[in-house]
């Protein structure tokens, strides 16, 4: 009980938060995760690392014609943010009055994906709002 309830939130943490991996070795860190250091090889040390969630944008491009799963939300924009820490991610940039450019600060933020039509399954993932 105690085990499946860990690795349940283990899962759950992974999709809500930024986690990826630190190598101990040589503190290179990686999003999303890896299992061996590209600077280290067979030395490497992996640990769990959480992003702070907070960056800037490094570009972007908005979508008008978007998939079939994202069609409430457009136009929409998506982002490559560069994490403070350093790492890339991309993810889709919440609508605010606030006007995205390259370097404009960002901040994680949880919100709802997309929801699956027929099954009516609603998905949640990262996005990020102008900070
Ligand atoms: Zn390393």
């Amino acid at each position: 009980m105690e085990r499946s309830s860990a690795s349940m939130w283990r899962k759950l943490n992974s999709r809500y938060n930024l986690v990826g991996t630190e190598c101990e070795n040589c503190k290179t860190l990686y999003f999303p995760s890896r299992i061996v250091c590209k600077n280290c090889g067979r030395q490497t040390k992996m640990r769990d690392k959480t992003f702070k969630g907070t960056g800037e944008v490094y570009s972007f491009t908005k979508i008008h014609v978007p998939a079939e799963a994202f069609r409430e939300d457009a136009p929409y924009t998506v982002a490559v943010i560069r994490l403070d820490e350093g790492p890339m991610v991309e993810g889709h940039i919440v609508e605010s009055d606030k006007e995205v450019k390259i370097g404009t600060k960002v901040r994680q933020v949880f919100r709802k994906m997309l929801v699956e039509e027929e099954e009516g399954l609603i998905h949640y993932h990262f996005k990020f709002e102008p900070a």
